[in-house]
């Protein structure tokens, strides 16, 4: 290392940003990255590995991944002036859309919201706004369409159900944001399984919509897309890696698409789930759980106790999401997923006593 100096190797974005942090949940019941706690039967998991014995891994994938592109497109309903992008987690596509924007172009979002809109945006070195939600974690359409004003942006990210605080932003204000802006509105569908509430058909224009599987309960594969113009997703495709949706992916994501039913049987699941959820952590003293659209709650513990509460839950083998030290309207809040009837017990037990 003597002869190198990464202080000039590197840019200085990439030098001042810190990891992005992964918990370690060896041994924990996981309830920190909103993934689907159910798996398939047997029989499922038996024709799916049918499946891919099929697949010829000695090849390169299609490029293109037409066959499953084209089931997206045909669940989704879409018209043939809308065309779809695959990537490598819908995490890959955020980073696309930023990677095509000109040096010193302007990014908007909300604060808080998911983190690796800025993550990235910073790490291009792309001017990034996060503006504040009211305290009722809906959009402050005067603040953001004074910010659209002031940034001309060239894309805003709006995730909708929205990432830690659960709830759907009012779809007027969107429609209002996406009238203002003369640039691309990206609505983030992650947690649309569990929310009743889409933009899927307003996709036209300046709208995209980017959703994912990781959360509907195929996290492992990574695979998320983004429909929109045709004449902007061929765009993407221009700077997206040739093979960047492995071919067990393909043909696993197809598989699981064709078989869709187990997924609404989980969903449902846990949407009943997260009510009981709600309910119990209103029902704890000094909790506040706020309604939630996805499958997580946001929760307010009391004041300047959320660290301790999350290590002592921890600390009785059960993982959340610690979002207190992301400060302002998260102060005090934790955010735990939905899991299974029995995890769900276990948690809320550790919080009881974490209490
Ligand atoms: C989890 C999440 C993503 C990332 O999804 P991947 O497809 O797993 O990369 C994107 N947006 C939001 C709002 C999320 O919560």
């Amino acid at each position: 290392m003597s002869k190198l100096n990464l202080q000039t190797l590197f840019r200085p974005e990439v030098l001042a940003l810190s990891a992005y942090h992964v918990a370690n949940a060896q041994g924990l019941i996981k309830l920190d990255a909103m993934e689907n706690p159910y798996t398939w039967s047997d029989e499922l998991k038996q024709a799916w590995l049918a499946r891919l014995k099929n697949c010829p891994l000695n090849r390169y994938p299609d490029p293109e991944a037409r066959e499953l592109t084209t089931t997206l497109k045909t669940q989704n309903q879409l018209s043939d002036e809308i065309d779809v992008l695959l990537g490598n987690g819908s995490d890959e596509i955020i980073q696309l859309l930023l990677i095509a924007l000109p040096q010193n172009s302007h990014v908007l979002s909300t604060t808080p919201s998911f983190v690796m809109y800025k993550q990235i945006s910073d790490y291009l070195g792309l001017n990034y706004h996060g503006v504040s939600l009211t305290d009722n974690f809906d959009l402050d359409l005067p603040a953001m369409l004074a910010a659209i004003e002031q940034y001309n942006p060239a894309i805003i990210f709006l995730a909708y159900p929205n990432n830690p605080t659960g709830n759907l932003f009012d779809a007027e204000s969107i429609n209002k944001i996406i009238n203002a802006t003369n640039g691309l509105v990206i609505i983030d569908e992650a947690y649309e399984p569990f929310a009743n509430a889409s933009f899927m058909n307003r996709v036209a224009n300046n709208v995209l919509v980017m959703r994912t599987v990781s959360k509907l309960g195929l996290a492992g594969l990574r695979l998320g897309y983004i429909a929109g113009e045709r004449e902007i997703i061929e765009q993407l495709h221009k700077i997206r890696l040739p093979y960047n949706i492995n071919v067990l992916t393909q043909a696993s994501v197809q598989f699981a698409l064709e078989n869709k039913t187990v997924f609404s049987e989980q969903t449902t699941a846990i949407c009943d789930e997260r009510t009981l959820m709600l309910n119990a952590l209103n029902s704890l003293t000094g909790v506040t759980a706020y309604e939630s659209a996805a499958n997580f709650i946001l929760f307010k513990t009391p004041e300047n106790q959320a660290t301790k509460i999350f290590e002592a839950i921890k600390a009785q083998g059960v993982l959340i999401k610690n979002v207190h030290p992301q400060g302002g309207l998260l102060t005090d809040c934790l955010r735990v997923t939905v899991g299974t009837p029995s995890e769900n017990k276990a948690f809320l037990q550790a919080l009881e006593s974490a209490l």
